[in-house]
């Protein structure tokens, strides 16, 4: 079983002709709303791909709660440790974006902000249990640290969004950054070369296993003192929101059933592949049978 511990998040989206600047209104076109949110997105990707899941989360007392509660549901995640939280509003991602396909967001995390230790604490049954634990940055560093202490399988930690002073939970074994994820935690500025992204990624391995990943270059892996450059899978993308979503999913899916992490992080590549192929967040997660076929082309 797989724990996420993490956000949920009701995304409204809506075209606009431009960006508006501070003072200026602009007229957009007819709003979407999405289920979004790195937590919700990543357990989604797992349950798709075959894993068993279960969410440790905070949603408000609002319709957008039994629309997050209802979407996590339908993809066979299990939603007993979600709990809704009087007074408070659902998170929500405020996204305009224009013709150029330039996004604007403003993320108003709500009852995600609200996700205590005493939270993760009331499931500690559940993530003893978990062979794999997944946390993200969307909700506080209290319930990360909490989830981290209490997990009896293995921490994969994805510092997503790169949040200034974020701290790292005390155990973590699996660290997923992007390119501007581990500029963020290491202080320095994004790097450019695979030599640059290894040097910097090796400030980080006394936390455990890191994998950096790098948009259509693929991830690099760094294990102890090994060190191994995993290229993407070569497809047309379309899309590249929550490919690193997708990714962080499908290596708790593979880790769970005992894949190492060289071979986890492979069957990640492929599904995250996938998911830029289609648009939209959720509806752009692999299936498990996608991925099977998609590595036997
Ligand atoms: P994030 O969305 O967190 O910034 P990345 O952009 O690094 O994450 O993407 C995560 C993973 O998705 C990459 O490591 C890669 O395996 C896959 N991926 C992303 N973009 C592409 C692409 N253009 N072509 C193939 N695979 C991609």
């Amino acid at each position: 079983m797989i724990a996420v511990v993490g956000s949920l998040n009701l995304d409204l989206v809506t075209p606009v002709p431009k960006h508006p600047v501070p003072g200026e209104t602009v007229l957009g076109g007819d709003i979407a709303q999405h289920p979004g949110g790195k937590g919700a997105n990543q357990a989604v990707a797992a349950a798709r791909l075959g894993g068993q899941v279960s969410f440790v989360g905070r949603v408000g007392d609002d319709d957008a709660a039994d629309i997050m509660l209802g979407a996590a549901r339908s993809e066979g995640v299990e939603t007993t440790h979600i709990v809704r939280t009087p007074g408070v509003p659902t998170g929500r991602a405020l996204i305009s974006v224009d013709p150029a396909g330039e996004n604007a967001i403003v993320v108003s995390p709500g009852a995600n902000s609200r996700l205590s230790a005493a939270d993760c604490e009331a499931a500690a049954d559940l993530l003893r249990r978990a062979r794999v634990t997944v946390l993200q940055q969307e909700v506080p560093d209290e319930a990360n640290h909490a989830a981290a202490r209490l997990a009896g399988g293995t921490v994969v930690y994805n510092p997503a969004p790169a949040v200034t002073g974020a701290v790292p939970p005390p155990r973590v074994d699996v660290l997923v950054p992007n390119r501007t994820e581990l500029a963020a935690l290491t202080g320095t500025s994004v790097p450019a070369t695979l030599d640059d992204v290894a040097a910097a990624a090796r400030k980080l391995t006394g936390m455990g296993a890191v994998i950096v990943t790098l948009g259509a270059d693929g991830v690099l892996l760094l294990e102890g003192t090994a060190q191994l450059h995993i290229p993407a899978f070569t497809v047309r993308p379309v899309d590249t929101t929550a490919a690193g979503d997708s990714f962080c999913g499908a290596l708790a899916v593979a880790l769970a059933e005992g894949s190492t992490l060289e071979q986890a992080a492979r069957w990640a590549c492929a599904a995250a592949a996938i998911s830029t192929t289609r648009p939209g967040a959720q509806p752009s997660l692999a299936r498990r049978d996608e991925v099977d076929a998609f590595l036997a082309r």
